[in-house]
């Protein structure tokens, strides 16, 4: 039995990689420098594989900003633009990866999107029909070189070339016109490595996962009857990740390849495939330790998985890539009974050695320890949680009266004019902001000096809300640092890492929340700003909160309780802060659905019955109990639901914002066509740039908006919070909305 993994973090047990890699970009450091601390990471992570005691280990799994990026510029998909600019090799890749900007030229990044199931985003390669494939870097041989010389035979890896061709965007041609040439690429990679004295290579086919029908199926077959035809030499590992391959798994074991890496924690089917039959001239790569979470491995429970599957040649391997979870529970100041139940990417290595050790019969102890772990809840439980969520019934999850009604009722309550305008909550996070935060976490300002600051930030934003005559007002959000993170800390059942951080894109890093225990409120959280914001203006405020779905999304889950479970604990105790509000005066209440949508299974089969029909009635659960003349307003970060409408209907909010002005309000159509009930806030303007839209420009946007959707239903908002922007611009962008707002609505 070996052990193995897919990929190991890359950014460094202290985020070593992020620091000098911003250096560079700041011309702190050269590049030099850059690849000299990029080398010493790499060698330092090999090394601690080699002494964990891993079998097989991964290279090129390293990478300077996405490896789906690294794999379009080893086969030199590059847009003209960006070769034609006079930069190193280094700064090209950085071109790609951030755009450039400079006495050298202008071009703008490539679009970054999410990878797969995960808040890891990859660059997202282009295809122009000249686009000429071939090798043009060696990155891939230069690292598989740099761990032989250092005494370690590596297994370099490679997204597969079916991902690649699956993930790209392609203009004015189809990826079926370049598989040849891709195909004959990754077959000189393989040439090269052989040369090199390599003996596998990994190929990332985690598309693999997803419903390869139709054309996909099609795609994938005509790729790998090719590709496998010149080997080198070389085996192959196919490895898939984050799903089970029930759409290929018969051709997959078919294929003439040495290993198949297959996912058992989200591949649901997995064990049942396997099952079924696997060759014996084939390994399977097992992946049994859970690359996407924190917890500990059940060895009894692998063990028995591991010893049922009707397979000759077995390696144990993680899920996925250890890119998800953070470098090492060492660093954390956990009480050690806590401690002992996380393991991140370093600790993850010894459990598979354990797991290896287990099976050839040489460690008893460490069986019995783990088993002690589960012996006993692992988790701080909570009864009065447990009674409150058997006490359910299917009323608690409807809102009486129906939409219809409701949008009745509050017209007459609100007085609104037509077209109302209103921000989606956050206003810029000054650097003052940010750092009066930090001096009142680190106790160097007393809670009256913290308040004092809070409270007059708030009055100067009211004043200017009322001021340019908005309708709807907001308090600003200025005592949050993240959206998650500010519930996750006032929140019974949150643990919170110091080191914990998980590469989001390039040198970003997010630190999410661990749910420790059952989730409860003990306190209102937001009660305070709101109604003080609310005290000081006779114009409506908005109270604004998270929503369970992506309160749950952006945070480590517990794996002893399902998602669905965690997901209505969460939005009980919203529920009672929702109440809290409406209690204290606050007559609109924003509950914020930012990641709902990122969360939909990879297949679309399974998006309803895995997903959609838990989370749905669990963000109206949070608001099934307010008044009917509470007007409940959501927002979401993406405008591509079209394909959910009905779910989004389902939420029965009375009010939906979403991101809509750099999609070209497509979403509009779609609106259109179902009849969408709600009242609806396309976002009229982009606020990921710092770009001021004019009044006429918004003007224009609004127009083509109640073409399509019926004017009294129709709110005016940008498309998100706007504490990313600068002040200047933020204002400047808002007086221009509530202007257009007023002249669009004296012409209709
Ligand atoms: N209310 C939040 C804000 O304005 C929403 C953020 C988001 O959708 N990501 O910042
Ligand atoms: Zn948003």
């Amino acid at each position: 039995m070996t052990t193995s993994i897919i990929g190991f973090p890359r950014i460094g047990e202290n985020r070593e990689l992020k620091f000098n890699t911003e250096k560079y970009w700041r011309n702190e450091i050269t590049e030099d420098d850059l690849q000299t601390a990029a080398k010493d990471l790499r060698a330092k992570h090999w090394q601690l594989l080699k002494y964990a005691g891993i079998d097989e280990i991964p290279s090129n799994d390293f990478s300077f900003f996405d490896t789906t990026l690294d794999t379009a510029y080893l086969f030199n998909i590059v847009p003209d633009a960006v070769k034609q600019l006079n930069l190193s090799q280094l700064d090209r890749y950085f071109a790609l990866a951030r755009g450039y900007q400079g006495d050298k030229g202008d071009i703008k990044a490539l679009p970054m999107k999410k990878w797969f199931n995960t808040n890891y985003h990859y660059l997202v390669p282009q295809f122009y029909e000249d686009t000429d494939i071939k090798l043009s870097d060696t990155k891939i041989f230069d690292e598989y070189q740099e761990a032989k010389d250092a005494g370690i035979q590596t297994r370099p890896v490679i997204v597969g070339p079916f991902t690649l061709l699956s993930l790209s965007e392609f203009h004015d041609s189809k990826p079926e016109a370049f598989v040849d040439k891709l195909v004959a690429a990754y077959q000189g990679v393989f040439e090269k490595l052989a040369a090199q004295g390599a003996e596998w290579i990994q190929l990332d086919e985690p598309e693999l996962v997803k419903d390869v029908i139709g054309e996909s199926y099609d795609l994938f077959k005509k790729v790998y009857q090719d590709l496998l035809k010149n080997k080198a030499g070389l085996k192959v590992l196919i490895q898939t990740y984050f799903g089970d391959v029930r759409d290929v798994y018969e051709d997959l074991i078919d294929l003439p390849v040495e290993g198949i890496g297959l996912d058992f924690h989200e591949g649901r089917k997995t064990l049942e495939l396997v099952k079924s039959g696997f060759p014996d001239d084939k390994i399977l790569y097992a992946g049994v330790v859970n690359g996407k979470n924190i917890w500990r491995n059940h060895y009894e429970d692998t063990i028995n998985l591991l010893k049922s599957l009707p397979v000759k040649n077995l390696v144990i391997s993680t899920s996925c890539s250890l890119l998800h979870v953070p470098f090492t529970i060492e660093n954390e100041e956990f009480p050690e009974e806590i401690k002992q139940h996380f393991a991140f990417a370093k600790e993850k290595l010894s459990e598979l050695v354990e797991l290896q050790a287990i099976l050839d019969g040489k460690d008893k102890d460490a069986e019995a320890r783990n088993k002690k772990l589960f012996e006993k809840p692992r988790v701080t439980e909570n009864p009065k949680v447990h009674e409150r969520v058997a006490a359910l019934n299917d009323d608690s999850f409807v809102r009486h009266p129906s939409l219809e009604q409701r949008a009745e009722i509050q017209k007459k309550e609100f007085n609104l004019p037509l077209l109302p305008t209103t921000t989606i909550g956050s206003f810029p996070q000054t650097k003052e902001v940010k750092r009066t935060r930090a001096q009142f976490r680190k106790h160097e300002i007393s809670q009256e000096e913290y308040d004092k600051f809070i409270a007059g930030h708030i009055d100067e934003w009211l004043k200017w809300q009322e001021d340019i005559g908005l309708d709807v007002l907001v308090h600003g959000e200025f005592e949050r640092n993240d959206m998650v993170e500010y519930f996750g800390q006032n929140l019974e059942g949150y643990l919170f890492s110091k080191n914990g951080w998980v590469q989001s894109y390039g040198t970003r890093g997010v630190k999410p929340p661990i749910i420790w225990g059952d989730v409860a409120r003990d306190k209102p959280i937001t009660v305070k700003w709101s109604k003080y914001a609310q005290s000081k203006t006779d114009k409506l405020v908005k109270g604004m909160l998270t929503g369970p779905v992506t309160i749950l999304n952006w945070s480590f889950p517990r794996e002893d309780i399902s998602q669905r479970e965690s997901t209505i604990q969460i939005a009980l105790a919203i529920q009672d802060e929702v109440l809290d509000l409406e209690k204290n005066g606050i007559k609109i209440i924003q509950i914020d659905e930012a990641a709902l949508r990122e969360k939909l299974p990879l297949r679309k089969t399974d998006w309803y019955s895995e997903y959609l029909d838990w989370a749905v009635p669990a963000f109206r659960l949070v608001h099934s109990k307010v008044k009917p003349t509470t007007q409940i307003h959501t927002h979401m970060c993406y405008s591509e639901f079209t394909d959910i409408i009905p779910a989004i209907q389902n939420m029965d909010a009375d009010v939906i914002s979403f991101e809509a002005s750099r999609s070209n309000l497509e979403i509009l159509d779609a609106l259109q066509q179902e009849h969408f009930k709600l009242q609806v806030g396309p976002g009229v303007y982009d606020i990921h740039s710092p770009r001021i839209p004019s009044v006429d420009e918004i003007k224009n946007t609004i127009h083509k908006i109640i073409e399509k959707v019926p004017e009294g239903k129709v709110w005016i908002n940008p498309d998100c919070g706007l504490k990313t922007r600068g002040v200047k611009e933020a204002k400047a962008s808002v007086e221009n909305l509530t202007q257009a707002a007023k002249e669009v609505r004296a012409e209709v």
